[in-house]
């Protein structure tokens, strides 16, 4: 089968190919539609979830993709993939569901952007917002370079040497933080997380409680792009190494598996992230372990601005889809999370696919 066949050119595309494999794969099918927005063509906007398998597994794995909308399309042709495999011959032994969760965050991944309807950053969206308080003085420093409301004249080449300038006196890592860790501050600007909790958040985690139920142990695949090298898989994990949930993920992954605590990981320490909303979520599950996987694609700088521009589309530009300036930058945030490059898609998906197998040996060959 041609990675063409299941990378999606568009949201539209992606949910029918996944809606399609899931019913001939004889799955239980929930669609969670997002009411009050519609897609870039107008269409309909949902969460999708497939379950393969028991009803009150023993085990369960779950993958889920695009909570960051545009990274989705890696995630979707995953999915589809297992899907018609499944049609074939089962995923999982007996006692092992499948649950497939496509496209979290479709407002974006129709819209072709990495936040959702309400310009959240779903993975800084899980604090409790009633008690939450999080301060990040490096985006407010840097906040109007970060996500500036103009990108043509002149004093954009000052912007961006204002953030140059920053990492040579604080180092690279500190600026990631500053750009990266989220904020809560600017409602406007990049990796925004939210003043309350999201639809989509909301949906997920109660999508995980129910999935937990009954199950002994619970493994969580988040799939992203955009951070690494190029369609190198690296497995993150919120959790400090010494702990025993991510020592059974370096078990089960081998090096992949990084720790972002106290380390040099592939990312930088966020917060709010999946992680923390799902750890609670799966709390009634004997075992979890949970891992953001991340592809990389085009260098960091690169991805910034591509993310930077769109952002500027998104709030001073024309969002007009027909406008040349809007489809340009679109395309652009597009090939800097999802490259339209065969040997990229093809070497992601394997390694994907990888770590699916390690996860279902993982699961089968450990007592709970
Ligand atoms: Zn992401």
């Amino acid at each position: 089968m041609s990675v063409e066949d299941l990378f999606s050119p568009d949201y539209g595309t992606a949910r029918g190919r996944f809606l399609a494999a899931a019913e001939r794969a004889g799955a239980r099918v929930a669609s969670h539609v997002l009411t009050g927005e519609r897609g870039l063509a107008s269409e309909e906007l949902a969460m999708d979830v497939a379950w393969l398998g028991p009803a009150e597994p023993r085990d369960v794995l779950a993958i889920s993709s695009g909570l960051h909308g545009v990274e989705g399309f890696v995630g979707s042709a995953l999915q589809v993939e297992l899907l018609r495999a499944h049609a074939r011959a089962p995923l999982a032994p007996s006692g092992t569901a499948v649950l497939l969760i496509h496209a979290v965050n479709p407002f974006g991944m129709s819209h072709v952007d990495r936040a959702n309807e309400a310009n959240v950053d779903l993975n800084r969206n899980f604090v409790d917002h009633e008690t939450h308080s999080h301060d990040n003085p490096g985006y407010v420093h840097l906040a109007d370079a970060i996500a500036p409301a103009s990108l043509d004249d002149d004093a954009d080449t000052a912007r961006l040497a204002r953030l140059r300038d920053f990492a040579a006196e604080h180092g690279v890592r500190r600026l990631e933080e500053a750009v990266s860790g989220g904020q809560y501050t600017h409602p406007t600007g990049l990796y925004y997380g939210g003043r309350r909790t999201q639809w989509s958040a909301e949906r997920l985690l109660a999508i995980a409680r129910d999935a937990a139920a009954h199950a002994r142990r619970v493994a969580w695949i988040d799939v992203h792009t955009g951070l690494g090298e190029p369609a190198a898989l690296s497995l993150l994990s919120d959790l400090p190494a010494e702990t025993p949930a991510f020592q059974r993920a370096r078990r089960w992954y081998g090096a992949a598996a990084e720790s972002l605590v106290g380390g040099d990981a592939t990312s930088v320490v966020t917060h709010g992230s999946l992680d923390f909303g799902l750890y609670d979520a799966l709390a009634g599950a004997e075992e979890a372990t949970i891992v953001t996987a991340e592809l990389g694609t085009r260098p960091p700088f690169e991805v910034f601005l591509a993310l930077r521009a769109r952002n500027w589309l998104r709030h001073h530009g024309d969002e007009d889809r027909a406008s040349p300036r809007a489809r340009a930058l679109r395309d652009g945030l597009r090939a800097a999370f999802d490259p339209r490059i065969t040997r990229w898609r093809e070497d992601s998906l394997a390694a994907l696919r990888d770590a699916v197998r390690q996860t279902l040996t993982g699961l089968g060959g450990e007592p709970g």
